[in-house]
């Protein structure tokens, strides 16, 4: 048996329906924008595996941090200890934050970082006896897996057999393009009740709703109408941070910051799994107290891995190098020159780019859903021309590692066009 076969037997993969999936190809080498299967085919992976990987696979400036730490200090708890690699990550974040992001609170994944956020802002009200236990969110909003991440994201057939288990979460619409008014009045008439305790967002680019962008002026408002209402802000970038939208966080295009910040995906170049939550020190104050009752209580064994740590350090010097700045800007270039030629093929609805994300909207007669017939057809055309591309729905989305190479990438648009003639 190869290895997809043996897969099967005892594998439980992520949003997967076993008994209609077909079988996996099984990854056995990646390198650079490129991965191969046990049979030696290539695929080009257009999507930095779910957004994690923008430096390119097994990259060696990343593996030697990692091997250099596991070889000094592999992990060591963080309750009751520090360590040298936490110390300098939390530094060198102060760097590139928004200024008012005074405090680093280190966790898994990206679910957890958002949860993190949402229990501190309950959190901080129940801790000055203010009644605040809502959030609102976007409809359409994706946040994670686990329970208050699930709550707040929108995206219902994710969520839809835990209704009644999840936290009071109000959704507000999307301000795209024609909706924002509507969209700002509904957040104010919202804030007003006093019920709410934040707003959590993905700022500019909604990723899992299929790369819904929103332009910063309007988040700009929203923010302000919370924080005149002292709703907290929490800015959800587990998938835009770390260049994606062509700034290091889509914060940096705002002029007003959010209150919290969420970091993943990027954050270790897509090697160790880890996340930080960031917090004003307005929010950290709040649980500053001789009451220990008062101390967030929350923590994961893993919290601050040094070997993840020293990870995000060398992937956080590897985006600020001239090289990686102008390869962001190379594939944004290049998007906007296939935008400018795809936009009006019969086929095309609409697109949109926004950094190194290009989003492309296929017409449909009728509604796609999520992981419906036209996304299965397409989904299924890209993997057997060896594109990594996961569509959603009807949206054809490409956010690739930073370093694809100008071939590559043309190979990816040519695939598409291609793919429009079979849909
Ligand atoms: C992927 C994602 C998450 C969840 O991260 P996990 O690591 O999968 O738990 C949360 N928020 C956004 C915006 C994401 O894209």
């Amino acid at each position: 048996m190869n290895l997809s076969e043996r897969d099967k037997k005892h594998n439980w993969h992520p949003y997967t329906q076993h008994k209609t999936a077909q079988d996996f190809p099984a990854i056995v080498k990646g390198k650079d924008a490129l991965l191969w299967d046990e049979n030696g085919k290539e695929y080009i992976d257009a999507i930095a595996s779910w957004w994690v990987n923008p430096y390119g696979h097994s990259n060696t400036i990343i593996a030697d941090a990692i091997y250099k730490q596991l070889t000094t200090l592999e992990h060591v708890l963080f309750g009751g200890f520090t360590h040298d690699k936490a110390v300098e990550l939390s530094e060198k974040l102060m760097e590139i934050l928004p200024s008012n992001q005074q405090k680093i609170f280190y966790s898994d994944n990206g679910s957890t970082a958002v949860e993190i956020a949402i229990k501190s802002a309950l959190q901080y009200n129940y801790n000055k006896g203010i009644k605040k236990t809502k959030v609102i969110a976007f409809e359409d909003a994706f946040h994670g897996d686990t329970f208050g991440a699930m709550a707040a994201s929108g995206i219902s057939f994710f969520t839809e057999a835990f209704k009644g288990s999840l936290l009071e979460v109000v959704r507000i619409p999307v301000p795209t393009f024609g909706n924002e008014e509507k969209a700002l009045q509904v957040l104010e008439n919202l804030v007003k009740t006093n019920d709410f305790a934040a707003f959590i967002f993905e700022p500019l680019v909604l990723g899992a709703a299929g790369m819904v962008m929103y332009q910063p002026e309007v988040l700009d408002k929203m923010i302000a109408i919370c924080n005149q209402n002292n709703v907290f802000t929490i800015a959800d970038e587990v998938m835009t941070g770390f260049g994606k939208t062509g700034k290091t966080f889509a914060t940096d295009y705002l002029e007003n910051k959010p209150d919290m910040m969420c970091l993943s995906k990027a954050l270790t170049g897509g090697t160790i799994p880890m996340a930080i939550t960031t917090f004003t020190q307005e929010i950290f104050d709040g649980f500053y107290d001789d009451d220990t009752n008062k101390a967030l209580f929350h923590g994961h064994t893993f919290t601050a891995n040094p070997t993840g740590c020293a990870a995000a350090l060398a992937s956080i010097d590897l985006l600020h190098t001239n090289e990686m700045q102008d390869n962001i800007q190379r594939v944004h270039q290049s998007h906007l020159t296939f935008e400018t030629k795809i936009k009006n093929h019969p086929k095309v609805k609409t697109t949109r780019v926004l950094g190194v994300i290009f989003a492309l909207e296929v017409k449909t007669d009728t509604a796609e859903s999520y992981y419906g017939t036209m996304r299965t057809k397409l989904y299924n055309f890209f993997i057997e021309n060896g594109v990594i591309l996961r569509p959603v729905g009807n949206i054809i989305y490409i956010l690739p590692p930073y370093i694809i190479t100008e071939n590559q990438l043309q190979k990816v648009y040519q695939t598409i066009e291609n793919a429009l003639e079979i849909v």
